[in-house]
């Protein structure tokens, strides 16, 4: 047993738990349990949110960039720009729509490497999906501009960047389309898998639409071949709920990332992530801290045996994945950065004795 988790589900239930049983109990007796007005409500909320015209609601964030694709007519012979350092959906739904996945280097943010995309522009190219990874935007400004003069569409990963916002427009609402993802572990989680698209696009709105369901228009109305990718509404229900408390959490990962950086940014062997205030056009919401480290693998074990437990999430880059067939990509960043990265606690119920804790503990291992 660890004395820090990396992500602890059970403390956020039983402080909710009145509420969130509640919540359940309701749904489950009125008998509402496939797309009903749990999900309807939920999608306004998050399009308003969002500031889109449009969100759908779909069985993940995986779904949501696939079938993305799908409805922007995206497949055989055609290339699809996006990174090799990411969780490896974002690469997965391209191949999966039957397109090529060309992949780009990370800079030093960890995010798409903005300067490297015209380079690898090609006839074929028909999107770009830039990935918000740890909760941080890409500099949209730079990637729209690409976009519009390459008359290519974007599909934006903000599976770990719901709240996020670059100049003030929030993830999400950039793109043809924004994908979301509520895993557990995201920073609005449901219980379950879940997932959603924002678009201000009326069509692709309706295409999605149809596609979760099979085609299906009404019961008696098919409209096209689809799948089977809804949101639960007791899913919605609980996301409904969690939603009255999301920026008070975005708030408390900021002020954890904030004290991350003033106990850890003076030392030399650790390379952190932008700092919350460091750049204003960045609101970040930190789905992960994740930090660059010195002899990272000693300072894993030497963490796990202090009873703390942290993540290397991508010790081998995902072109490096023999299953994969992407072996062909160099990229020498993407490469270095899964030598050295390590991503410690983050989630608003940490308290502050805990991250003290993880804290000396970071600064013992250098100093010993
Ligand atoms: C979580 C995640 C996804 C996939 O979302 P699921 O809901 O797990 O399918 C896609 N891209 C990124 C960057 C993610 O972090």
């Amino acid at each position: 047993m660890y004395k820090i988790s990396f992500v602890n589900y059970r403390v956020q239930y039983k402080e909710l738990k009145k509420e969130i049983d509640k919540a359940i109990q309701r749904v489950l007796s009125r008998g509402d349990l496939i797309l009903r007005e749990d999900v309807e409500k939920f999608e306004k909320k998050l399009a308003d949110f969002v500031g889109v015209k449009y969100a759908v609601g779909l069985n993940s964030g995986t779904d949501a960039l696939f079938l993305s694709l799908k409805a922007a007519g995206i497949g055989k012979g055609d290339e699809v720009i996006t990174v090799s350092h990411t969780f490896v959906a974002s690469i997965t739904v391209i191949v999966q729509a039957g397109a090529k996945p060309i992949l780009v280097d990370a800079g030093s943010d960890f995010l798409m490497d903005t300067e490297k995309i015209e380079k690898v522009i090609t006839k074929r190219t028909k999107a770009i999906i830039p990935v918000y990874l740890n909760g941080r935007m890409c500099d949209m400004e730079r990637i729209m501009a690409t976009a519009r003069k390459n008359d290519l569409i974007v599909i934006e990963d903000a599976a770990q960047a719901l709240g996020a916002s670059f100049k003030n427009k929030k993830a999400g609402s950039f793109g043809l389309t924004g994908c979301f993802s509520f895993y557990p572990a995201k920073i609005l989680g449901c219980f379950g898998d879940g997932g959603a698209v924002t678009t201000n696009n009326s069509k692709v709105a309706e295409k999605i639409r149809l596609f979760r369901d099979h085609g299906q228009k009404t019961k008696t109305q098919i409209m096209c071949y689809g799948w089977n990718s809804r949101l639960d509404n007791l899913q919605a229900a609980i996301l409904n709920f969690k939603f009255k408390y999301f920026k008070k959490w975005i708030k408390k990962r900021r002020e954890i990332a904030k004290i991350y950086e003033n106990e850890l940014a003076k030392m030399p062997e650790l390379r952190l992530p932008p700092a919350p205030d460091s750049d204003p056009r960045f609101f970040d919401v930190f789905q992960n801290y994740v930090l660059r480290a010195q002899k990272r693998d000693e300072l894993f074990y030497f963490l796990k045996k202090k009873g703390v437990e942290t993540l290397i999430k991508d010790p081998v880059p995902n072109h490096w994945h023999k299953g994969l067939s992407l072996s062909h990509f160099k990229l020498p960043h993407t490469e270095q950065l899964a030598k050295e990265v390590i991503s410690l606690p983050m989630y608003p119920e940490l308290t502050n004795r805990q991250l003290d804790y993880i804290i000396n503990c970071v600064k013992k291992f250098y100093a010993p």
